[in-house]
């Protein structure tokens, strides 16, 4: 392989919308809530928040109303917000661990790895949680 460009830093950071919609509008994707990789779900949420959004716009329609109106957007914006900011907190926090040099957060990093390899629950209940697995 042979170099074509500069080489360019790209930020890896997260951002998260302040509000996900307004007056007949509403942010879906890495607009709405923009992951850092490390935990791989922005793709996963942008698919989620499109599907939310296009269900409550589908249940409008059924109703005879208008689909555009605050309320339902309101509702997709409360459930995506509800759907993505844990994640989008914890991981952050993962982020600022495993970046972290001092002794206190290698020692913490350290610790979770040995908890997850040594209690199978654990290491269970996370994966179900990044998957989206029941039980
Ligand atoms: C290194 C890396 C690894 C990742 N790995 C994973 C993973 O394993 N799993 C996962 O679920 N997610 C992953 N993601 C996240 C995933 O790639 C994004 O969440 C997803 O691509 C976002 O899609 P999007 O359509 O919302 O935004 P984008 O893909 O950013 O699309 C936005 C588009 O809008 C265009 N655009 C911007 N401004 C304008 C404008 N003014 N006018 C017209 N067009 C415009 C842009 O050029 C772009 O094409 C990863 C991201 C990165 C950076």
């Amino acid at each position: 392989m042979t170099l074509d460009t500069e080489l360019f830093p790209y930020p890896l950071v997260g951002t998260y919308a302040d509000r996900f919609h307004a007056n007949r509008y509403a942010l879906i994707g890495d607009a709405a809530v923009g992951m850092h990789p490390v935990t791989a779900h922005g793709w996963n949420f942008g698919l989620r928040g499109a599907a939310t959004l296009a269900a409550e716009i589908q249940t409008a329609c059924d109703l005879g109303l208008d689909f555009g109106a605050r309320d339902v957007l309101s509702r997709y914006s409360d459930a995506h917000r509800q759907a993505t900011w844990a994640m989008y907190v914890g991981t952050n926090t993962l982020v600022g661990l495993y970046t972290k040099t001092t002794p206190l957060a290698k020692l913490a990093r350290k610790s979770l790895l040995m908890l997850g390899q040594h209690l199978p629950p654990a290491k269970r209940i996370i994966m179900n949680q990044l998957t989206e697995a029941r039980g």
